[in-house]
């Protein structure tokens, strides 16, 4: 189905975005995923694309373009290109709409000119060893010291947090307070003392994504650091999801048709019984229903994009595209890798990848549960 979502302006920007996967990318990763993350310098290269920031102001260094659109096909390149370590999405859709919307000017004028050339990675620490979808538990605290905060603590599978330098650690700074209350964001920079990195996490896919254990002993961090307000964490956090949810949702559909373009060109060559497997009708009936569930999805979806452009995305409706594209994803993969028979189970076949890489898609950003959870309470329940 033709999609309406674009202008030529995005068409221009997406073929930019390819000839930098071309030149910077593709080339690279297989090294990038043998050694469980990317160099910095294709970071520096993205920065001088333009591919940071797009949505940052022109006087901080950014495209000056607040067009989530341009974040989308980004995202979608990324992702068709199997271009799996490079963690732009976390940085341009995750932890910039902090930066731009929390930030005060000092901060802005201090982070955003690295961020977007490339010189500043950064990422964001809310799980902890005992706290992933269950945010009240986090054990994380920090505590005034004059004009400091003093932060201790854990996080894990923090994603870019061997390569971060700015990671926005989400902590509890109100220890009266109940539940999620008494949060809030503190900026903690490479080189702080008493912050440590601890394993850079061995995981089944995203092989090229450094994910990571961070640690905090009474890091001394300048209340300058604070972004957003002081135990006002937990509303921040709720505000910023959804755009993060719906980030998650516009690759699962691109890794749906990259993997049922990967599949039709595979079953249409490969013969079994004179005649190629692709055209056995439950192999394509198959397809059919994998090709008609990746148009709907990619149809709502563009809506959702489209409601969000306008500010009018709901929390309930991020959580849907991001437990039905994200599951349908699964499924895409998973029937697109038996397709392939024994060559789906090769590494060396992107399928095998796809269905790695796409695993992790149910669980982070907020389990599909916890999706689902929000959805129902949306209904009253
Ligand atoms: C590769 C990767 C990258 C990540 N990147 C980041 C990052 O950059 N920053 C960050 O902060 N975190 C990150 N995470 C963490 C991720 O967000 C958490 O793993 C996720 O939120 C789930 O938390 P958990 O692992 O503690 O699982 P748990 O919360 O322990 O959940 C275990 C199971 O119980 C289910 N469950 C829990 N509560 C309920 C409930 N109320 N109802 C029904 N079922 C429930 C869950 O759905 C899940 O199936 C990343 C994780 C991975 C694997």
């Amino acid at each position: 189905m033709r999609r309406s979502l674009f202008e030529p302006e995005h068409d221009a920007f997406r073929d930019m975005v390819r000839g930098f996967m071309e030149r910077h990318v593709a080339g690279r990763h297989a090294d990038w995923e043998k050694a469980g993350i990317v160099d910095r310098d294709v970071w520096i290269e993205a920065g001088k694309q333009g591919l940071l920031g797009m949505d940052v102001p022109e006087e901080y260094g950014g495209g000056g373009v607040a067009d989530f659109r341009y974040h989308v096909v980004l995202d979608e390149e990324v992702t068709k290109a199997g271009a799996s370590g490079l963690g732009f999405g976390l940085h341009n859709d995750i932890v910039a709409p902090y930066l731009l919307g929390l930030g005060t000017d000092e901060q802005k004028a201090r982070w955003l000119p690295p961020f977007c050339a490339g010189e500043t990675i950064t990422a964001i620490a809310m799980s902890e060893p005992g706290a992933g979808s269950d945010l009240q538990a986090i054990r994380t605290h920090a505590r005034r010291d004059g004009g400091d905060w003093v932060l201790s603590g854990a996080k894990t599978f923090i994603t870019n947090g061997i390569n971060a330098d700015l990671v926005l650690v989400v902590a509890k700074t109100d220890p009266e307070a109940d539940g999620a209350r008494g949060l809030s964001l503190l900026a903690v920079e490479r080189g702080m003392a008493g912050f440590e990195r601890g394993r850079n996490l061995d995981k089944i896919g995203l092989k090229a994504q450094d994910t990571a254990e961070l640690f905090f002993d009474e890091v001394r961090i300048p209340a300058t650091n604070l972004v957003g307000g002081e135990n006002r964490g937990f509303v921040h956090l709720v505000e910023n999801l959804p755009q993060e949810r719906l980030s998650i949702a516009v690759a699962a559909v691109a890794a749906c048709e990259k993997v049922l373009e990967l599949t039709l060109d595979y079953v249409k060559g490969r013969q079994a019984f004179g005649r190629p497997v692709g055209s056995f009708q439950h192999n394509r009936f198959v397809l059919a229903e994998i090709a008609t569930q990746t148009t709907v999805a990619r149809t709502y979806v563009d809506e959702c994009i489209r409601q969000h452009l306008r500010g009018q995305l709901t929390v309930s409706d991020a959580a849907m595209a991001k437990w039905w594209t994200t599951d349908l994803q699964n499924k895409v993969a998973d029937a697109c890798l038996q397709l392939h028979g024994g060559y789906g189970y090769m590494s060396e076949y992107g399928v095998s990848k796809a269905w790695l890489d796409g695993r992790v898609q149910a669980i982070y950003g907020g389990t599909n549960e916890i999706m689902k959870e929000i959805v129902g309470r949306g209904l009253g329940l």
